[in-house]
């Protein structure tokens, strides 16, 4: 068994009566990943997430969590998962400190070690200031930072957080984001959002979902090269009279002027001409001061994608 693999989904599907939520979805999370669950609303994420977190069951499929069936080793399955659902599940009327000993002791983690993990979390989740404060009385943000140290306090493989930062005013989002990026040094994390910068800012791999349909799953790194497009946009103090003298560049299929500065450049896939762009400026003294490769938008390639929805999985490289 590969002790890499932390989550393994195989063959997953929901129905909810007639409507299919998921439909026979599979993947893996391997440690040390974040993975963002992108999908529009109603796309199946929570339903998912809710699978392996085993709050509900599938109505088929197989799920594994750090190597146990979630099935036939539950304890030991959710042992390995934090889970924050999408309401925080804070019982609002304590104080954090003693809802954190709670939380603890729902995890069966033993008295003697109670004090530990809940000062290991207070300091994770930075909650030092607030831990004897009413936790109805505090900001929406420190109540999700409440949230995921309840989540982690039993220090589990993976978490899994449902829309962390809806709801957020953008300091707390960015601090939300940042608290992620630290809890990745030691657990993976599978977050669900619609959000696309929110995956463009944390996540490692990411994968989308639609009409409980997985049409997209790889890296972040190849997402972004998915978003690359063979344009370059060009801008010279001094341009020959006679651009088109470009096109004798390798690669370089076809120019166009925007204004009398501007040119919009069209080159063959893989044969990226900047370099040679540049040596020419410098050689025939253009004034070069602006060579900006073009990209598709995140949104474009959402929209591309969902709207292909009943296309089977895209992954890129196949
Ligand atoms: P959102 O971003 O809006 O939370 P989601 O991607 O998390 O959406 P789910 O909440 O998993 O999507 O819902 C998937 C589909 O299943 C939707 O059509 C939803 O209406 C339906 N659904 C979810 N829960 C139930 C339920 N308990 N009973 C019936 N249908 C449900």
């Amino acid at each position: 068994m590969n002790t890499d693999i932390l989550v393994s989904i195989k063959n997953l599907s929901r129905f909810y009566g007639s409507l299919c939520a998921v439909n026979d979805i599979s993947f893996e999370v391997t440690r040390g990943q974040i993975l963002g669950f992108l999908g529009p609303n109603g796309a199946g994420k929570t339903t998912t997430m809710q699978i392996i977190a085993g709050t509900l069951s599938p109505t088929i499929g197989e799920i594994s969590v750090a190597g146990y069936d979630l099935m036939d080793y539950p304890l030991k399955a959710k042992a390995e998962i934090g889970y924050l659902p999408e309401q925080p599940p804070l019982y609002k009327e304590m104080i954090v400190e003693d809802f954190l000993q709670f939380c603890a002791k729902l995890h069966h983690i033993s008295r003697s070690k109670i004090k530990s993990h809940v000062d290991r979390v207070i300091e994770q989740c930075n909650l030092q200031k607030v831990t004897k404060r009413l936790i109805n009385n505090l900001s929406k943000g420190y109540q999700q930072r409440v949230g995921i140290a309840q989540a982690v306090i039993h220090r589990p493989a993976v978490i899994i957080l449902d829309e962390p930062t809806i709801g957020l005013d953008p300091i707390q989002v960015r601090e939300i984001r940042n608290l992620i990026r630290n809890l990745s040094e030691e657990h993976s994390v599978i977050i669900s959002t619609h959000i696309l910068q929110e995956v463009q800012a944390i996540c490692s791999h990411v994968q989308i979902i639609n009409y409980g349909q997985l049409i997209f799953k790889d890296t972040i790194g190849n997402l972004f090269s998915q978003m690359q497009l063979t344009r370059l946009n060009l801008a010279c103090h001094r341009p020959d009279a006679d651009m088109q003298i470009l096109t004798q560049i390798e690669g370089i299929e076809k120019v166009e002027q925007q204004d009398e500065h501007h040119f919009h450049i069209q080159y063959t896939i893989n044969k990226n001409p900047a370099e040679a762009i540049v040596a020419k400026s410098v050689s025939e003294n253009w004034g070069l001061y602006e060579l900006i490769p073009e990209n598709r938008s995140l949104e474009q390639i959402f929209v591309e994608l969902t709207n292909e929805q009943f296309k089977p999985i895209k992954k890129i490289g196949d």
